[in-house]
This record gives structure tokens, C-alpha cells and sequence, in this order.
């Protein structure tokens, strides 16, 4: 069955993903003399920066997804169908996913990336993942519903698993979770379970190698490092977690700990749609792109964002999986579109790295841009601004502000409701 979309005579362009890159490209081609066909698998655009928010009950998961068509809404050569691409064919030219078949004239690759397991059937089956809205939404249920099982249990050894906390991976998405659950602990658990003994509640940043964020320079690293200490996170470097049965972890150094909660972050693989050659695709699980985003080995196939990877002389092993990598791969490829069509040479990628930045609660923050780095209130404001700056939507930008001032004002964070169950199987 063919998705039904208008024939047209100009050619189309078939995006495969509305995350940063996807939407990037669809938006600043708006005017051009093509058709654009979009295709996720969810109706929303995901702001995953803040998934850790609505992990700890900071934010409602509303605010940080958008509509896809209300984005583009009003663009007349924009069309979205909800479903998800599950092959490629290239020798015919064709995408076939969930709701049919669709013919390409040029192809986006943009479906992000994923939880690496690394292949661990355990930790993929037990461990806790953060890629979505719904994995967010399942963390959030699952802590809550923990606590509420810490009440009733008269085992300690249970207790204590419930009120454990192991967060793996020392990169931002590690660091600013280990620090909100930090923050939960002390300003808003206590009061809700005033019967639990909170002295009891662990949170735990295990971390493979000798830094957190890696990425950024050392007086960063040791600044976040004090600020996770000073919110009372235990921090566990040099550490490879190498067992976990869904109650017990064991590090690879024979160190135990009983836990009900633990959270996997320590690492993503690229979504890649059956039907891509192998020899396109590199070990870490990222398609390969040459410097004009094309896919090794094709000519109408491109790919940006998390799931490519470009090979350069200054990243050798393809760029860091962020959003602007996304957003200026997108709008390069964009651009040498427009520029083919007048019969100018494409232009090569030159990633222009704004900065990084990484929050760790309530006034910490650590925020590097070129040789500036800072940390403290002026951090943790610059790393406010910036992400209300870039949320999509005006509603989401004033919700997401609210709750923060509310929160900062109150201590509190409103969204503690378990309004779906836990439960391991809804994962994605
Ligand atoms: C918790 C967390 C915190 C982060 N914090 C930051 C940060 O502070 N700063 C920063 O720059 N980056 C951050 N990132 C990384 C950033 O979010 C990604 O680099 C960025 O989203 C990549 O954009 P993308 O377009 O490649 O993919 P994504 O944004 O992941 O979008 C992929 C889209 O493809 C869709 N899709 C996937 N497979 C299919 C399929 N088969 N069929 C149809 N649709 C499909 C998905 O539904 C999704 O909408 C964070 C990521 C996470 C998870």
C-alpha cells in the first residue's frame, strides 16, 4: 500500500524524523520548489534536554513536546504522516514503514539516536532508559511509585533497594539527573514521606572513566563534581557497572549495591532503518556522511544529527550528538539543496561549536563557551535562558518558565503523580 500523499511535479524530498535535524530542514526549505513528506513515529517533536525534568517531576511532558503540525502549520509545501519507517529501499527509491510505501526523489535520514545497552540483555531489560517522553514519564512513575513501596515494606534490605538511587553515566544527561534526584531528596521527598527515614535515600553517579563530562574543560568538570558532592550525590569514578538482576548491581571491582533504581545513560547508538549497506554504517552504530551530509555509498540519500556520522580531520570520530550538530547539518544540507538547483557547488561542513553547558541544580551550573567557562547563579541563569530560548513553542516557553520561578520560589516540584503505572514493557 503507498501512503497517500499528492503527485506532484516537483521532486520530493521524504524526512524520515522530527527531531532537531529533521525539522531544521523541513523549516528552511519553507519556500523552496519541492514537496516535503515528514514521517515520525510520534505526532510531537521531543525537546530532550529537559527529559530529566519530567523525569523528577520538574515539568509536565506536554511542555517539552510539540505538535509536528502545529510547527507547520501554514507551510504548503509541508506534509506529515504519522508512522514509522522500518526499511529503505535505494535501489527503488522507496521508504516503507507502518502505513504504507512512499517513493523518494531525495531521502533525510534523521531518526536520532538511542539507549546503548552495549548489547547487555540485563541492563536493557531492567535498568531504566531516558531517550523519550515516555521513558521519562515511566522514571518519574517508577521513583514515585518506589517510595510509595518503601512505605509499606518492613524488609530493610527491600527499603533500601527502593530508596537507592544508581545513576550510570557521567555525561550531562548523568550529571543533571543525578543532581535533580539530589534535589528531590532534599527539598521535596521528605516532606511527602515524612514517616521514611531519609538519611537512608542514596543516589549514586557511577561513571566508567576518571571525570564527569568528559567533554568539558577540568575546572568544569571538578566545579560540577563539587556541586553534585555539596546536593550529598555519591560519586563513583573509575567505575563500570557489570552486573544487574533488577535488584542487585555489581561493579566490575566486586562492589555491591542494592537497588530498585537504576538509571542508564552511559551511552547512545544511531536509529538506522533496515536497508542502509553495512559498509555505511561504522561499529558505533552511526551511519557514515561524507562533508555534505550525503550517506557513504549513495547520491540521493542524506543524514544528519545524532544518528551520522562525518569523519573529519578535528572529529575523527564524527561530531559530538547534540542539537546544534543536528541543526547545522540540517541547514547545510538545506542550503547545498538550493544551491544544487542553481547549478552552484555544494558547500563542505564546518561545525560552528557554540559552547557547552550542563546543570546540576538549584544556582549550578557549569557553561563553557570557547575559552569563558563559568559556573554558579550566572551559569545555572545563562543555561535557563538559553533553553527557554529554544523550546519550541510560545506556550511551552511560558509554562516551562512558570513552573521553573514556582519551583525556585517554593522548593517544590509539582508533578509528583503517578498517572500511568510503571511498567518495564513500555519502554519507547
Ligand atoms: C536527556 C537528554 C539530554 C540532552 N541534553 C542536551 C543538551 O543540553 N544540549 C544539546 O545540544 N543536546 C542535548 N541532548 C542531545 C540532543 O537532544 C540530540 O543531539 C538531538 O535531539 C539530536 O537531534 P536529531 O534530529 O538527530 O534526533 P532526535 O531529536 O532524537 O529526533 C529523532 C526523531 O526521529 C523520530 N524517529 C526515530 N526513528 C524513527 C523511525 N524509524 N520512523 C519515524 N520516525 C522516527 C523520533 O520520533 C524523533 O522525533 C540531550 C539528549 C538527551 C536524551
Amino acid at each position: 500500500m503507498n501512503i497517500n500523499v499528492p503527485e506532484v511535479k516537483v521532486p520530493r524530498i521524504v524526512i524520515i524524523g522530527c527531531g532537531f535535524g529533521g525539522m531544521e530542514l523541513a523549516q528552511y526549505l519553507h519556500k523552496a520548489d519541492v514537496q516535503i513528506v515528514m514521517l515520525d513515529k510520534n505526532n510531537y517533536h521531543t525537546f530532550q534536554p529537559l527529559l530529566y525534568q519530567v523525569a523528577t517531576a520538574g515539568l509536565e511532558a506536554d511542555s517539552i513536546a510539540y505538535p509536528i503540525r502545529k510547527i507547520f502549520k501554514g507551510q504548503k509545501n509541508f506534509h506529515f504522516r504519522m508512522g514509522e519507517v522500518t526499511q529503505i529501499v535505494p535501489e527503488q527509491n522507496k521508504i516503507v514503514s507502518t502505513i504504507g510505501e512512499l517513493k523518494y526523489d531525495y531521502l533525510l535520514i534523521a531518526t536520532g539516536s538511542t539507549t546503548n545497552f552495549f548489547g547487555n540483555k540485563a541492563f536493557e531489560t531492567q535498568s531504566m532508559p531516558m531517550k523519550s517522553v515516555t521513558e521519562a514519564l515511566n522514571l518519574r512513575s517508577l521513583t514515585l511509585q518506589n517510595f510509595e513501596r518503601a512505605l509499606l515494606t518492613t524488609d530493610i534490605h527491600e527499603q533500601e533497594a527502593l530508596m537507592t538511587f544508581v545513576v550510570v553515566g557521567g555525561g550531562p544527561t548523568g550529571v543533571e539527573l543525578a543532581g535533580a534526584i539530589c534535589e528531590l531528596k532534599k527539598h521535596v521527598l521528605p516532606h511527602d514521606y515524612p514517616e521514611l527515614d531519609f538519611r537512608k535515600m542514596r543516589v549514586i553517579l557511577v561513571e566508567n572513566g576518571a571525570e564527569l563530562l568528559q567533554s568539558m574543560c577540568a575546572s568544569n568538570r571538578d566545579r560540577a563534581k563539587e556541586y553534585l558532592e555539596e546536593l550529598g550525590c555519591e560519586i563513583w569514578l573509575n567505575t563500570g557497572v557489570a552486573k544487574y538482576d533488577g535488584m542487585l548491581a555489581e561493579t566490575k571491582t566486586g562492589k555491591q549495591i542494592r537497588t530498585l533504581n537504576l538509571v542508564w545513560t552511559a551511552g547512545i547508538k544511531g536509529v538506522i532503518p533496515d536497508g542502509i549497506n553495512a559498509e555505511s554504517i561504522n561499529p558505533r552504530g552511526r551511519i557514515l556522511i561524507d562533508e555534505y551530509c550525503k550517506v557513504k555509498s549513495y547520491e540521493n540519500i542524506f543524514a544528519v544529527g545524532d544518528v551520522a556520522c562525518m569523519n573529519t580531520g578535528k572529529y575523527p570520530n564524527g561530531h559530538p550528538q547534540v542539537a546544534p550538530v543536528a541543526i547545522q547539518q540540517a541547514q547545510l544540507t538545506g542550503s547545498n539543496f538550493l544551491k544544487a538547483n542553481k547549478g552552484l557547488a555544494p558547500v563542505k561542513f564546518d561545525y560552528f561549536d557554540k559552547g557547552s553547558m550542563a546543570t546540576v541544580g538549584r544556582n549550578k551550573a557549569v557553561v563553557e563557551v570557547r575559552k569563558i567557562r563559568f559556573g554558579g547563579f550566572i551559569g545555572w541563569f545563562v543555561w535557563m535562558a538559553l533553553h527557554l530560548m529554544l523550546l519550541v513553542g510560545y506556550r511551552n516557553k511560558i509554562v516551562v518558565f512558570i513552573n521553573w520561578v514556582w519551583n525556585y520560589l517554593n522548593y517544590d516540584r509539582n508533578i509528583r503523580l503517578i498517572i500511568r503505572p510503571f511498567n518495564r514493557n513500555l519502554k519507547a
